[in-house]
């Protein structure tokens, strides 16, 4: 029997390990330096970097890495080996404490947008001792993050480290004025619910568009998709679940909490969720997670999906960021209280969401937004694309008696005062009720419901963490100067933000139309797709909040806005020219030679007997030649555009022209394909067709 306890965290050099394994001093010296940031002292360093060895040694490492997390959403590393050389024949294992703190990668083929050129060439790597290090087969990986020598951030985890940091003093400020002097940390919470698919490995490699790209190109839609929803938390296949059981032990030594793992919708879709954690943890976990699903899943002769849209005609994959605020005494300052206090409190930190979310709109879309993303967002599977904040009937009903200085219940014989009055109950399992709403308070937390599977979850939480932190910042500023009861300034700040911002929060269906209608009418955004959202990250505004609070400076956000587009305009132009060589090389060639055969049919009944009825052959053959040529005029559109995408210089421009004529393009010649998929018999047929592999685990 597996003894879950003993390895769990079994592959991470954690605080157990470490107070095992280190001098009290110096152990107390490195908690330190996790516990305020601080930076570590060299000789500190030396030491731990020794037990650090010491004990990867003794578990069969070899090497070791700066693991981190550059702009193109997957994580890096280069393997150095522990090795040095004592004279010519010998060596010894040696790591010092120069080389965990510090690492210098050669970091040219790594995006910068633009960074790298203009100020340093090389970038390095730097620990964050705050994220434990943890074996990897054979290597030690460090985490680090990953910077220009002049400090520019080149990767996902430098910002959310500085927006973890201006939202925790920001929240002290509010919490002081409540009277809180004890909270020392305050931490944001994250537990990232990760969906995927899986398939298996031989169908996999019969699809050039899922290797090249994650996502199934061509595919007509199968006889039965989801329609019966008896995928739904329906039985595990023995195949499948042999697949879970190994994932969640390799993530419990690396200390990941994967708790919970279930069917989704779709058919071949699962979920899995992990129990919350700080939000820079959660990021490497879920990092880390995607590539554990990915490589256990060719151990069992299956191939993890974590594209947004693998299937046209079937549910898309996302990831849902639960996100909240707590203090190192374990409050979570996003759970309504029992006293008028606590509540007033609550109110304080609910209404800074909502303001946050409201004015920074654009930013929350803009860091959810990808090519792969486009295809899920504002279909009827998805959150919509306008950014709303769902917060049940009951909430909504005492924040406007708040608004209107209104009585909230008939029963109460005053009006509800904040700070004075206990907001009344509202039953918790009623609050989760709507899976439209991309960002819905669930009781105690917030869920972002807008990213999709494959994005790492640091964007979205860099924007949340920011943006939050600026509205708090901006009631502090105002309950600290001025004057008059606390309380009743709060009362009006309160009211203030609710009144301007009410706009935001949505508790109906937002799969429906009427609700984009609605939306406008409010003055929502409706940021369809990704060329129009990340112009964000270039708004006046927006440079205003991040470089006001440090998080980037003006740089950085513009060599994200460049990364951004270049990646989409990559993706898609991937994703054409496999389309143009699946149909070109595949398709065309297929559905010629099945014409041939029905023309031979035609042509050996007739030579048996002249009258012999050859209708159905003919019409078919017709309907087969006019697609064929139809799909012969697609690949030529397509190519065409293809070919003047390469006369772009503007990142922007070329994201638009991709948008508007490469995937229309695209998406016209998929339908032609699509249709002779449905006529040409299945032996011409070059591939597995969606049913073929969404029922691929028996
Ligand atoms: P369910 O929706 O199944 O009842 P929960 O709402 O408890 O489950 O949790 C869904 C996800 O939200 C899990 O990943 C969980 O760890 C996470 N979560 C729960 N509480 C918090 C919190 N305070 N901060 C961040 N994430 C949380
Ligand atoms: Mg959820």
């Amino acid at each position: 029997m597996m003894n879950v306890p003993e390895m769990f965290g079994s592959l991470v050099f954690n605080d157990r390990t470490m107070k095992e394994r280190l001098p009290k001093d110096t152990y107390k010296a490195l908690h330190k330096t996790i516990e305020n940031g601080k930076s570590l002292d060299p000789t500190v360093a030396n030491i731990v970097a020794n037990a650090m060895k010491d004990w990867a040694i003794e578990k069969g490492v070899t090497h070791y890495t700066h693991w981190f997390q550059p702009m193109t959403g997957i994580t890096a590393e280069k393997h150095d080996s522990f090795i040095s050389p004592v004279d010519d024949a010998n060596i010894i294992m040696e790591f010092s404490g120069k080389e965990l703190i510090k690492g210098e990668p050669d970091a040219s083929s790594f995006p910068s947008g633009g960074l790298r050129a203009t100020f340093e060439a090389r970038g390095y790597t730097a620990w964050d001792p705050t994220s434990y290090a943890f074996i990897k087969g054979d290597t030690l990986c460090i985490p680090t993050a990953f910077c220009s020598f002049g400090g520019e951030a080149l990767d996902k985890k430098t910002p959310l480290l500085r927006s973890m940091e201006v939202i925790t003093k920001q929240t002290k400020r509010i919490l002081k004025l409540f009277g809180d002097e004890e909270t020392k940390m305050v931490k944001t919470t994250v537990g990232p619910e990760q969906e995927y698919f899986l398939i298996d490995k031989d169908v996999y490699e019969k699809r050039p568009d899922l290797v090249f790209s994650g996502r199934t190109l061509f595919g007509a839609k199968p006889p039965k998709g989801q329609e019966l929803d008896d995928h739904y938390f329906g039985t595990i296949k023995p195949r499948v679940s042999a697949y879970m059981r190994e994932l969640d032990n390799e993530l419990w030594k690396l200390g990941i909490f994967a708790k919970t793992e279930h069917n989704e919708v779709a058919p071949a879709q699962h979920e899995l969720a992990p129990i919350f954690s700080t939000t820079n943890i959660a990021t490497d976990h879920n990092q880390l997670t995607m590539e554990m699903m990915k490589k256990v899943a060719t151990r069992h002769g299956l191939v993890c999906l974590l594209h947004e849209k693998p299937f046209e005609s079937i549910n898309g994959s996302g990831k849902h960021n639960n996100w909240s605020l707590s203090t190192n005494t374990g409050k979570n300052l996003l759970e309504p209280g029992d006293t008028p206090h606590q509540n007033a409190q609550f109110l304080t930190f609910l209404c800074a969401v909502i303001q946050a979310v409201d004015e920074y709109q654009d930013m929350l879309r803009a860091s959810v937004a990808s090519a792969g993303n486009d295809h899920r967002l504002g279909g009827n599977e998805a959150p919509p694309a306008i950014v709303s904040i769902f917060l049940g009937e009951e909430l909504t009903e005492i924040l406007e008696s708040i608004e209107k200085n209104e009585h909230y219940d008939s029963k109460e014989q005053s009006i509800m005062r904040i700070g004075v009055h206990t907001m009344p109950k509202f039953p918790r399992d009623t609050t989760d009720r709507n899976r439209t709403s991309p960002f819905a308070f669930t009781g105690n937390k917030f869920e972002f419901r807008m990213l999709g599977s494959s994005h790492s979850i640091s964007g979205p939480n860099i924007v949340i963490n920011t943006a939050v932190a600026e509205i708090l910042s901006r009631y502090a500023d105002y309950l600290e100067t001025t004057p008059g009861d606390f309380n009743d300034n709060l009362h009006n700040l309160i009211r203030k933000t609710i009144k301007e911002h009410k706009r935001i929060i949505f508790n109906g269906n937002g799969y429906d139309n009427s609700w984009v209608e609605e939306a406008e009418k409010r003055g929502l955004l409706n940021l369809k797709a990704t060329p129009e959202s990340i112009g964000a990250f270039v708004n006046p505004k927006n440079i205003e909040l991040f470089t006001k609070h440090k998080v980037f400076t003006e740089a950085e956000m513009k060599a994200r806005f460049e990364i951004h587009l270049q990646s989409y305009n990559k993706i898609i132009n991937i994703e054409a020219l496999t389309m143009l060589d699946m149909s070109k090389m595949q398709i065309l060639p297929a559905v010629i030679e099945y014409s041939k055969e029905i023309s031979d049919t035609i042509n050996s009944k007739r030579a048996v007997n002249s009258k012999i009825n050859t209708t159905a052959e003919e019409k078919l053959l017709e309907k087969i030649s006019d697609l064929t040529a139809k799909l012969y005029e697609d690949i030529e559109v397509l190519q065409e555009n293809v070919n003047n995408a390469e006369s772009f210089n503007d990142v922007e421009k070329l994201a638009f022209f991709s948008k508007d004529n490469i995937l229309v393009s695209m998406n016209n010649l998929r339908k032609t394909a699509d249709m002779l998929e449905t006529i040409t018999d299945k032996k011409y047929w070059p591939f597995p067709s969606t049913g073929d592999i969404i029922f691929s685990i028996k």
